[in-house]
């Protein structure tokens, strides 16, 4: 069975409203070495704690989520066919806050 939720998250970008720093190369298993680190171009804070926090929380509810049996699933989330993909996306933009993108395929 596939994973009903797959967790996209990766690269790493400069929050600064002025700066379009970003490395889409960055997996999120190497967050931990950009935390704290300054931006190579403004060097205003790339990764707060805050942050890395909120995508460790995410990603272990996505392993969570995966972890349910099909029913479980269904119960979560209403009329959704064992089979249907539920992709979600995060943006992070700077004041720790999260939007979820959740599109159905
Ligand atoms: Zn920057």
């Amino acid at each position: 069975m596939e994973q009903a939720l797959q967790c996209n998250i990766g690269g790493i970008k400069c929050d600064k409203d002025t700066c379009d720093y970003r490395d889409d190369s960055v997996k999120v298993e190497d967050y931990d070495k950009w935390l704290n680190k300054p931006c190579p171009k403004c060097s205003s804070n790339l990764l707060t704690e805050e942050d890395y926090s909120n995508v460790q929380m995410l990603l272990q509810t996505a392993q969570m989520i995966n972890s349910m049996t099909p029913e479980q699933l269904e119960a979560l989330a209403g009329n959704t066919d064992n089979d249907e993909i539920v992709q979600m996306s995060v943006e992070m933009n700077g004041t720790s806050k999260m939007k979820f993108n959740i599109e159905e395929q």
